[in-house]
């Protein structure tokens, strides 16, 4: 329990840092750029600057992107929570990810035929669904499987090991099985840490993991990893399961039987 709690103040202090850092860089880019386009309007077409200063301001706008995605990190968008089935959630952003997934890589979903309500935000559902389907493809080389999975489980401590502070009761499990590289103890125990990376400079930024993390414990869930090296990876979201919301419909005002006179 106290290891959650210190970790979730970590999080929360290296996301006010990191979202300090790249407001204050933001600043800065704005000139850089601004000043690069006035260099870039004064030179004579041919000029050798020209290539170097479109060089600055690429560069500046890569810089302006990552700040960005700093930025929403360390600010974390509201909630805007409602009702839904995750499943048509999965369904409908499916062809998202077979456009985003290599084509050597199959996708199997497994969705609960009961369906999988919760009251979540649609689209950072999206965002979880992206950065962990995305890693998955990252820890694939060539061919392999991502399965994403949807159960209704209950949990009472008594059957199913609880996570620390989760409560009994209904939960929505998603999990995302891969059959990829796997990682170690090292690496497994700083994967939440915003900026912790394994990819190439360049191919990773750090925060994917970190940004589920925040949005499963906004929406007051939990997430876990089962991992084996060159086997595969579990990640495990437990989301608190919502009551259907049955359709309503505009029904039409029910009409008292005129009275016979
Ligand atoms: P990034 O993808 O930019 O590196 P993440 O926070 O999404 O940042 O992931 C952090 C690290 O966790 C990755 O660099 C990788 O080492 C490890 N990782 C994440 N998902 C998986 C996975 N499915 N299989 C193996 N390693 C993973």
């Amino acid at each position: 329990m106290e290891m959650q709690l210190r970790q979730a103040q970590k999080m929360e202090a290296i996301g006010h840092l990191a979202g300090g850092i790249a407001h204050d860089f933001n600043n800065l880019l704005t000139p850089i750029l601004g000043y690069a386009e006035m260099v870039a309007a004064r030179l004579q077409p041919g000029d050798p600057l020209v290539a170097k200063v479109a060089g600055i301001s690429a560069a500046a706008h890569k810089a302006k992107d990552l700040t960005q995605q700093l930025l929403s990190f360390g600010r974390r968008q509201a909630v805007a929570t409602k009702v839904f089935d995750l499943n048509e959630v999965i369904e409908s952003f499916y062809i998202v990810l077979r456009r985003t997934i290599r084509e050597s890589i199959s996708i199997k979903l497994a969705l609960d035929p009961a369906g999988a309500f919760v009251a979540a935000d649609r689209s950072q559902m999206e965002q979880v669904i992206l950065n962990l389907t995305v890693n998955a493809q990252d820890a694939l080389s060539g061919k392999g499987i991502i399965a994403i999975e949807t159960c209704k489980v209950f949990m009472d401590g008594e059957n199913v090991r609880l996570h620390p502070g989760m409560t009994d009761g209904d939960y929505i499990l998603l999990a995302f099985h891969d059959t990829g590289c796997g990682m170690n103890s090292d690496v497994l125990a700083h994967i939440f840490e915003p900026f912790f990376t394994t990819k190439a400079a360049g191919h990773g930024t750090g925060l994917g993991l970190a940004t589920v993390y925040g949005i499963v414990k906004q929406h007051h869930g939990h997430i876990s990893v089962t991992s084996r090296e060159h086997e595969g990876t579990t990640f495990r979201i437990y989301l608190p399961a919502a009551a259907e919301v049955p359709l309503v419909e505009a029904q039409a005002p029910v009409l008292a039987p005129a009275k016979a006179h």
